[in-house]
């Protein structure tokens, strides 16, 4: 998947974690806030990749810390793109909510800030430093804290799921490589594992189910404004019981 499907993917993911009621977040600002971050999260995992966004985000050190990664987790798609990857963003993201407690938000809020700076910037809106620096700011105002290490769990998650409805697919369970007794596209015999609905990484269908996502995220933005009062899936389950 490329970077503004994961974004979009892992914003809609969160989303739709608030409307079935598996997280609740009433408030309209902290929503937003944290959505910014699942987004940006949505990304995190690529921070193995030499010519991903994370690269390019604050040269020189984020390429430095990209090379890092990748030597420690195998290269791309592997440690980042696993559990144990998905357990370390959860670790590194209750560390920060911690340390947040014991009088230190420094963690918390450099990785909310660079999450949502990240997001801004795939979607093309003032994203950067200012961005970055918008969020940190939401994230004191709404006291979003305690949510964060959700938000950025959820958007990493994403982030693999969609991987997974790749062609190239991910190890779930690096550095183990469970092979099959039989190998398809579904199990390779590299232990890589696949739904492949989406075709390749940037194919049509990758973007036709971002663009079904994105109209998700901005019908759901509209209810956050106050501009409709329910979100999507309320509406179109309304919208179907009326007809
Ligand atoms: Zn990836």
């Amino acid at each position: 998947m490329m970077g503004y499907s994961h974004s979009i993917s892992a914003a809609a993911a969160w989303l739709a974690l608030n409307e079935s009621g598996i997280i609740r977040i009433d408030d309209p600002a902290t929503l937003a806030v944290t959505t910014l971050a699942a987004a940006g999260a949505g990304m995190l995992p690529d921070i193995d990749h030499h010519n991903g966004s994370i690269a390019h985000s604050i040269p020189p050190v984020s390429r430095w810390v990209v090379r890092l990664v990748a030597k420690i987790s195998g290269g791309h798609r592997k440690g980042t793109h696993s559990l144990i990857g998905l357990a370390f963003f959860w670790v590194l993201a209750l560390s920060a909510n911690r340390l947040t407690y014991a009088g230190v938000p420094l963690l918390a809020l450099a990785l909310a800030g660079f999450a949502g700076g990240l997001a801004l910037r795939t979607f093309r809106a003032p994203g950067g430093w200012a961005g970055a620096l918008v969020v940190m700011a939401g994230t004191i105002y709404t006291n979003s804290f305690a949510t964060m290490p959700w938000a950025i769990l959820a958007g990493a998650t994403a982030h693999i799921v969609g991987d997974a409805l790749t062609t190239r697919g991910v190890n779930p369970f690096w550095p183990a490589t469970l092979r099959p007794l039989v190998p398809s596209p579904l199990w390779r015999r590299s232990g890589y594992m696949a739904l492949p609905v989406l075709g390749d990484a940037g194919s049509n269908r990758e973007n036709i189910f971002s663009g079904l996502l994105a109209s998700y995220v901005g019908l759901y933005a509209l209810t956050i404004l106050g501009i409709t009062h329910l979100p999507p899936g309320e509406l179109i389950s309304q919208f179907i019981s009326d007809r």
